[in-house]
């Protein structure tokens, strides 16, 4: 170290792409990322985009200087133009159309201490409207298990996890999106007998250890899942203990079953009926079965429903308060869990109290001198639909939604008609390309915090090293936009992340007996109580999170997606692979990762095909009314006949052309999973 050089506490730091969150330590000195033995990667294995973190702190297209708009250009600017740029518009924005007027995407990819000052920074302000993408991936499980259970997470941990006898693993593909959960807990439980029955329109990584593959048509969960449990009520398999004890609504729902023909149902969802039935024996005849579920199931118009027909599967068999059992959503980002924890969610405040409630209202008031809005925000693809019109002004902290929200031609269209855009992010994404002032964000080995995996453990991130050139760390420059946008000094006073950790602590209530140096190298699971010596691993154990001693079944219909789809059209279906990440952003500027795959691909099943004249490897346009692309087809069995399969990893081609808006009633989420496509050879229409 030479003399005035910042010496960096520690190396270990956590990854900055998916929810499992491996320890991650980044080495300046020989610009290499390595693993280290943390609380969830205990061997200090990481997957190819862990070992490819690296490529993106030192990319040479890092933003290192706020840019300004001038003309149709960005200009370089300081700090002192562009935070008063966006003081100007915003102050202007909020003075003529009020609070509501203006947006703000948080980043389930940023630290809880950053997500939690944001959201205080829209609520100073006087407006709820703000919102991450967990609003897009999993906020349909959220609001199915709050509501039923009364936590939106992992009822169990990774580590009890591995003492299941059966895995149910529906609409995820953890070997691929997952990667160390599945090589470190779940592979070896299965191959020391754990069944693993596998759920999911393609055969994938994961199939591949299934004993049973149900390759149900997308958007047919609920037949499917309605069919299963009349499987485990004919056949005596449910836990009849348990549901005298601690279910409720039991009569109304066997009574509903009467209607559900399992033949039929199975017909509907595109699977072998024997296989539903043999399914259903695996998970329902074993002593602990654990479901894990993913975007497969949520991202649908009626996501909401799809979970809470998983819901019923699990209090009807007791898998629900015990080890190796339970409903175990897979999160996507580093953080998506964290991010709604601590308030960056538009109806709920941190800790998940509605913003309706008065009583939480004025706790908080009592530490931010001022009382949030009451009025529940939009949530963030209802915002972008009401771009030009209610919202004039927006700030995108760290997404990309112009690559990632569905019906993408539209949502640029509606990029471009607000007043004032202002992006903050660590390179020129395709959404920052909309923008009026952009602004240079840290790297995950440039910032300090912390950060919730998906099963609730929170760990620290630890910088190792400054940020290019002008560019400052992030939780830096949201306390100097709250300060100037909200004038509340006081309320923006933070020396450091540790500072924030602790107010979050005081206002979140399943943090409440955490603390920043308590965490180390280690982590503390939530819920973490004031005054105990370690969180909860298994949730809901003898009474369900929402305080009740019962959880009622829920009785649920099915409903045909929104797109119709005719003799002329496919569906399409998307989802992730091993290489690349979100929108990506970050992935795509990897070298690693982009020679492992440079290209999307769209997968086709070989009669589908044969009937469009398609052969493996030839370019294809897949169109809609929305829009129209075109990529190479991948010609494979792998996938069911009648759907197709493409990644949302690309800018270009960009499968959210082609995915719909049409929203689940009670979550917003999106329907990604099932678009109306024809697909045919390029310039053959
Ligand atoms: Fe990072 Fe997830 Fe890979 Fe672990 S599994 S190295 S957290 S991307």
């Amino acid at each position: 170290e030479t003399p005035g050089e910042r010496v960096f506490e520690a190396r270990e730091s956590i990854c900055p792409f998916c929810g499992v969150g491996c320890g991650l330590s980044y080495d300046p000195k020989s610009g290499k990322a390595t693993g280290w033995r943390a609380p969830v990667n205990t061997r200090g294995e990481l997957c190819p985009k862990g070992v490819a973190a690296f490529d993106v702190v030192d990319h040479p297209d890092r933003l290192t200087a706020p840019l300004v708009r001038d003309g149709d250009g960005l200009r370089e600017a300081t700090w002192e133009e562009a935070f008063e740029r966006i003081e100007t518009a915003f102050g202007e924005i909020r003075d003529r159309d009020g609070p509501d007027a203006l947006f703000f995407f948080a980043s389930s990819n940023c630290t809880n201490e950053e997500n939690y000052v944001f959201q205080k920074l829209a609520r100073l302000l006087g407006t709820n409207n703000v919102d991450n993408c967990a609003r897009l991936c999993h906020s349909s499980t959220v609001a199915a298990m709050q509501e039923r259970f009364g936590a939106g997470a992992m009822t169990n941990s990774l580590v009890d996890l591995t003492e299941a006898d059966a895995y149910f693993v529906v609409g995820a593909n953890p070997a691929e999106n997952h990667p160390i959960i599945f090589q470190s807990y779940l592979a070896p439980a299965i191959r020391d007998g754990t069944t693993l029955i596998h759920v999911d329109p393609r055969e994938n990584a994961t199939t591949k250890l299934a004993a049973h593959h149900l390759p149900v048509r997308p958007g047919y969960d609920i037949p499917l899942l309605n069919a299963m449990a009349k499987v485990l009520v004919e056949e005596g398999l449910t836990d009849d203990a348990f549901l005298e004890e601690r279910v409720s609504g039991v009569d109304a729902f066997v009574a509903a079953l009467d209607g559900v023909d399992v033949d039929a149902n199975a017909e509907l969802a595109g699977v072998d009926p024997g296989e539903l039935r043999a399914a259903a024996r695996a998970y329902a005849s074993v002593e602990r079965a654990a479901i894990f579920t993913g975007m497969g199931t949520s991202q649908h118009h009626c996501g909401t429903d799809n979970v809470h027909a998983l819901l019923n599967l699990a209090l009807l068999t007791g898998n629900v308060g015990k080890r190796g059992s339970g409903v175990n959503p897979l999160r996507g980002q580093n953080n998506v869990q964290g991010a709604g924890d601590v308030g960056a969610l538009p109806n709920v405040l941190p800790g998940y109290a509605p913003v309706t409630d008065v009583d939480a209202r004025e706790r908080l008031a009592r530490e931010w001198g001022v009382e949030p809005p009451a009025v529940p925000g939009l949530t963030e693809v209802e915002a972008t639909h009401a771009f030009g019109g209610g919202v004039r002004g927006a700030f995108v902290f760290g997404e990309n939604p112009v690559v990632t929200e569905p019906n993408a031609n539209r949502v640029a269209e509606k990029f471009d008609s607000l007043d004032f855009l202002a992006v903050h992010d660590l390179f020129l994404t395709e959404t920052a390309a909309f923008a009026d002032v952009v602004l240079p964000g840290s790297a995950w080995a440039e910032r300090g915090g912390t950060v919730t995996n998906t099963d609730r453990q929170v760990q620290r991130m630890r910088p190792n090293a400054d940020p290019p050139g002008d560019a400052r760390e992030d939780l830096a420059v949201l306390c100097e936009l709250g300060r100037r946008l909200t004038g509340l000094d006081a309320q923006f006073d933070y020396d450091s992340p540790e500072q924030v950790f602790e107010e979050i602590a005081r206002v979140t209530p399943q943090y409440a007996g955490m603390s920043y140096a308590g965490l180390g190298t280690g982590s503390q699971r939530w819920p973490f109580p004031e005054g105990a010596t370690e969180g909860v691993d298994v949730l809901h154990r003898e009474r369900f999170a929402s305080g009740d001693r019962c959880a009622a079944l829920r009785v649920v219909e099915h409903v045909d997606p929104a797109d119709a789809v005719d003799d002329d059209h496919l569906v399409l279906t998307t989802g992730r692979v091993l290489q690349h990440f979100n929108s990506g952003a970050l992935t795509r500027r990897s070298g690693l990762l982009t020679r492992l795959r440079s290209e999307d691909a769209l997968q086709i099943h070989p009669d589908d095909a044969v009937e469009r004249g398609i052969d493996d490897g030839v370019r294809v346009r897949v169109a809609n009314d929305r829009g129209s692309v075109t990529v190479v087809a991948d010609v494979t069995p792998a996938v069911r006949r009648g759907t197709v399969f493409a990644t949302f990893h690309y800018a270009e081609p960009l499968a959210n052309a082609l995915t719909g808006d049409a929203l689940d009633p009670v979550s917003k989420i999106p329907e990604y999973k099932h678009s109306a496509v024809r697909v045919t050879v390029e310039n053959a229409e």
